[in-house]
């Protein structure tokens, strides 16, 4: 998340879901709105680049899917359509 000053305060000018850690899905942007909004800091309204995480179901790696190619970068696998990088 990068923040730029604005007025008297701060407004969010880039914010991502990449975290390679906790791989969340573009969904959850309306959890970052709301904190966001909590702490009366504008926002772009929406993730400014969205990143699709998916656990390979045959090797377990993490990808980064590209271009909608759902095909594992390490093993060539299928990926799931849905969002599986719930904690393990
Ligand atoms: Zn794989």
């Amino acid at each position: 998340m990068a923040f730029v000053s604005a007025g008297t305060g701060w407004s969010v000018a880039e914010v991502t879901n990449q975290s390679t850690g906790y791989c969340p899905d573009p969904v959850c942007w309306p959890a970052v709105a709301k904190a966001l909004d909590r702490v009366g800091v504008p926002h772009p309204g929406g993730f400014t680049d969205r990143v699709i995480f998916r656990r390979c179901p045959s090797c377990g790696e993490r990808n980064i899917v590209r271009d909608d190619d759902f095909t594992c970068a390490l093993c060539g696998s299928a990926l799931p359509a849905q969002w599986n990088l719930t904690s393990d």
